[in-house]
Parts: C-alpha cells; structure tokens; sequence
C-alpha cells in the first residue's frame, strides 16, 4: 500500500503566514520568556531553537539560565516576577527540572492564561471539559497536522500509547472530542499490542526505540510517531518502526521532522494566543 508522509515542517511552515499575521494585527509584539534551570544538552537546544523561532515570527523573546542547584524559592520568585510583568505574554519552564525541584509545584506557579505549554492543572481542566483552553504544545500539532492532511477522525478507533500529562493524556482528550473511539495503553497495559492492532489511528509516545513493529499495525492505520530517542550511535529515532510499518499505513509521521516542528508552531501559536486574550 502506498502511504502519505505526513510532513511536520511542511505543515508547520503552511501555518507560519497566518501566524505572523495575527501577530502583526496586535498592538504590541508577543512576549514569550524561557525559563531553564541546569545543563542538560538537549533542553539548551530546545531552548535555542524556541527562542530563535519566536524572535524569527516577531516576538519579543528572552530566556532565563539558571544554575543546576538553583533553589525551588529563587525559581519560584522568578515565576512570580514573570506573573507579574505585563510585558511577558507566555511564560515556558523547559522540562526536565533538577531532581530537587518540585516540578508540579512550579508548574502550577505560573498563572494559566500565561502558561503557553498548557501543563497547568486549570487549562488541563479546561482541556478535559472541552472549555478554551490552552492546549499542550505536542497533541495540539498532532491535531492541526492530522487535520491538515484532511484525515477525519471520526469513529475511528484510537489507540494512544502513553498517558503523561504532557502528550499521552491530552492526546487522548483531543482525540476523543474529534470523535475518535480511544484506548490509552501505558506501561501496566496487558498485552498493548493487542490493542495497537485494531487501531485505525496510532499515536505513539512512551518513549521506547522501535516500540511499534509491522505486526502491531494494522493494513491502511494512520501512525503518529511523538517518540524522540536517540540511539548510541547518536541518531534519533522515534517509537514506531518507520521502514518497517510504512508500507502498511495509510499515513505516516517521520522522526525527525514529523511531530517535533509542530510542538513549536503551536508553542508560538500558544504565545499569540494567550497575547491576544491578555489584550482582550
Ligand atoms: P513519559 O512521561 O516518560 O511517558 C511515557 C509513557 O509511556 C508513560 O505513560 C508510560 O506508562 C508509557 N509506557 C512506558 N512503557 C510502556 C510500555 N511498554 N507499553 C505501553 N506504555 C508504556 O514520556 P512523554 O513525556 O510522554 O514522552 C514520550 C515520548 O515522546 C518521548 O520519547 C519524548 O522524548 C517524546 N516527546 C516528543 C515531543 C515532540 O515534540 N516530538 C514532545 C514531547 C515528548 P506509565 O504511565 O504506566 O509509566
């Protein structure tokens, strides 16, 4: 069977003009602050390449380092001081924190309508009843790209793999509210395979190489690969076993250059989102 790539960085730079164009509609720029704390390699990259996006979409943006032994009270002030600044429009605590941080207690300092990685618990609250919300980053570019590709969700059957409160679970709300029929597996999931095969829709993040294997697949499934993993030899790979399962779907995201370029367009359309409500 033939299958469709579903093109993250295609999708993302079809979005870019509207985009810039809520922007330039405002009365002042978007400003989006970047909070790190320690050295951790690949968050610096993230961080560099979020900074770099919004400033290229015409934000206002900057970034804060923190050292690694940084105090949960010194953060939480810099939270505050950011709360409270009218300038700053979205504030982004790059994950994952130092041991010592109580990340949850951090993420729930920052105030909601400013919280553009949609983690808190009142826009996770929203997002569960179908209210506005700011939506977390990753499922939301699941969904714009899925519905890019014109691929109608409905009564299909779903399966997600991973429940964590940053993709799996929000994935599996957003998918439910475009009426797809949802199973969520996790690590204590009997037999996850099982359910991978009935699936017409999967959407896997746990976080494993190669989870995902033909004989999971189902003839003409659409696969959506979150998983980043990077093997010894330094390449990255996702969770699904692209050269393996793409003859037998319908569509297909790749690793790199699928999900990942859409977590940062809707990261940038989270911050014009959360500027223009602030503005009223
Ligand atoms: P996470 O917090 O570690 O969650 C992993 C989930 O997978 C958990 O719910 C876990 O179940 C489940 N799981 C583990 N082993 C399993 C198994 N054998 N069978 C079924 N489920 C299993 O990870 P995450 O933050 O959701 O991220 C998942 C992956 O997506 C990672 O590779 C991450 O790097 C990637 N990611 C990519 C992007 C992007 O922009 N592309 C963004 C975010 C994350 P339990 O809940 O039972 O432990």
């Amino acid at each position: 069977m033939s299958f469709l790539l579903l093109d993250g960085r295609a999708t993302a730079r079809a979005l870019a003009p509207a985009l810039r164009a809520r922007v330039a509609a405002l009365p002042r720029k978007p400003g989006l602050t970047v909070v790190i704390v320690g050295e951790d390699p690949a968050s610096q990259v993230y961080v560099k390449t979020k900074g770099r996006r919004a400033t290229a979409n015409g934000f206002r943006s900057d970034t804060h380092r923190l050292p690694a032994d940084t105090p949960q009270a010194t953060l939480e002030a810099l939270i505050d001081q950011l709360n409270a600044d009218d300038g700053v429009d979205g504030i982004l605590v790059q994950m994952p924190l130092p041991r010592h941080i109580d990340s949850a207690a951090v993420l729930s300092r920052i105030l909601p309508e400013k919280d553009v990685d949609g983690f808190h618990v009142i826009n996770s609250g929203l997002l569960a009843q179908g209210c506005p919300a700011l939506v977390p980053c990753t499922p939301l570019g699941v969904m714009r790209m899925l519905a890019r590709y014109e691929l109608d969700l409905t009564g299909l059957e779903a399966v997600v793999l991973g429940r964590s409160n940053i993709v799996g679970r929000p994935m599996a709300m957003l998918l439910e509210q475009a009426n797809a029929t949802v199973t969520v597996c996790h690590s204590r999931t009997r037999n996850a395979a099982d359910h991978l095969r009935r699936a017409d829709l999967i959407v896997a993040a746990v976080g494993r190489p190669h989870f995902v294997t033909a004989d999971m697949v189902k003839e003409g499934a659409i696969v959506v690969d979150v998983g980043i993993n990077r093997l010894d030899d330094g390449s990255l790979v996702g969770d699904v076993d692209f050269e393996g399962v793409k003859d037998k779907c319908r569509a297909i995201t790749p690793v790199p250059g699928g999900v990942g370029p859409m977590t940062i367009a809707m990261l940038m359309e989270n911050t014009v989102t959360a500027t223009e409500r602030r503005q009223g």
